[in-house]
């Protein structure tokens, strides 16, 4: 595992990580949200930052953090972290709760069992647990009658927070829908709410709750197809950035890389770059997609291999040793995910171990 610290490798490809850039991003939520609180998502590895650093960068703005991995929590309480921790999907078996306890982290609960659970271990009386809603995503969470159930078994027992997840914040269905469902199921119930991730709290930023979620805005990067990040105020964290290590003539007629799926129609300029998908660059990245090459916009040609793609130089006169940037500072992460046809998190979260890690800020 390269979290935490940095590698250096002779191989050109490097991940710069803008710390400074993170807690811009945060300070754009905080400013969203008003007086509710901010749980930082910092699952997948920081959605492939690295949870460490991107913990230790926030720790000083952040209400708390929220992941998935239970092994993950644990080493940020062992490390010395003593901000609240959300573990987004709850426990898979009863087993674990007694870490819960141990290392005060806070559950997600969303079925009737697991309710059971809790109710069978000697929960402290001040750790919260989360109530997940099933509001229309028909992913996690109680329904009508649940909620009813699990609330009612608990509260006297636990603070409870009352929470769930919307499905088309960034899209044409929005979230009011979800919140009048989410309104209706925990009319009564007197206890504070979870609701909003980042597209909700950049587009409805009352509908968010005491508690919002943001993951993908902290990185940098827009959870709106039409809307970029730059025009939301969010900087890149993430720059991924290699080095041309080959230059090739060709003719017209010749094609580039695995398969001929690229045939010039001119003479051309090719350069090869040191990343591909072994570094996670998207393999499904069609000819075209935008690649920056000291700084002038260039694309991809032909198929990505494991560790190389090929980009259009005819235009562009940088030999050997020029630098490609992939995405980050100069080229959004969305842009390139557009043209993959993917998002950015999945961009950031494939991000591969092997790469070296630079971090700024
Ligand atoms: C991942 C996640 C988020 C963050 O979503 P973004 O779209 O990245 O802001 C919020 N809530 C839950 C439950 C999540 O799993």
């Amino acid at each position: 595992m390269i979290d935490g610290r940095v590698m250096n490798t002779s191989r050109p490809i490097r991940a710069i990580i803008d710390l400074s850039a993170l807690r811009h991003n945060h300070a754009v939520a905080r400013r969203q949200v008003g007086a509710n609180k901010l749980w930082a998502v910092v699952k997948a590895n920081a959605y492939g930052h690295g949870l460490e650093r991107a913990v230790a960068a926030l720790a000083d703005e952040a209400d708390g953090f929220a992941l998935i991995e239970l092994e993950r929590a644990i080493a940020l309480r062992q490390s010395g972290l003593t901000h609240p921790l959300l573990l987004l999907e709850g426990f898979y078996d009863a087993d674990e709760l007694a870490l819960f306890v141990r290392h005060r982290l806070i559950p997600v609960v969303h079925r009737a069992d697991q309710v059971q659970a809790l109710l069978a271990v000697d929960w402290p009386a001040d750790l919260p647990v989360y109530l997940k809603l099933d509001s229309g995503m028909h992913r996690l969470g109680f329904d009508a009658v649940g909620i009813v159930a699990a609330q009612a078994a608990l509260a006297s027992r636990m603070p409870l927070v009352l929470m769930t997840h919307f499905a088309d914040a960034d899209g044409p269905r929005g979230v009011d829908w979800q919140f009048a469902r989410f309104t209706a199921m925990t009319t009564g119930m007197d206890h504070p709410r979870s609701l909003g991730n980042s597209a909700a709290i950049l587009r409805y930023p009352d509908k968010v709750g005491d508690w919002a979620r943001p993951g993908i805005m902290l990185y940098g990067s827009s959870p709106f197809a039409e809307t970029t990040a730059a025009a939301l105020d969010l900087k890149p964290v993430m720059t991924l950035q290699s080095e041309i290590i080959g230059v090739q003539e060709i003719a017209a007629g010749e094609s580039v890389g695995y398969g001929c799926t690229f045939t010039a129609d001119q003479p051309m300029r090719i350069g090869v770059v040191a990343c591909g998908y072994a570094d996670g660059y998207p393999r499904h990245a069609p000819t075209g997609t935008p690649v920056l090459v000291e700084g002038q916009r260039t694309r991809t040609l032909g198929r990505v291999s494991m560790d190389k793609l090929c980009v259009d130089l005819t235009h562009v006169n940088v030999g050997a040793g020029g630098t490609a940037l992939l995405w980050g500072d100069g080229l959004p992460a969305d842009e390139v995910a557009t043209a993959a046809g993917t998002i950015s998190y999945e961009l950031f979260c494939a991000l591969a171990p092997r790469v070296a890690v630079e971090v700024r800020g």
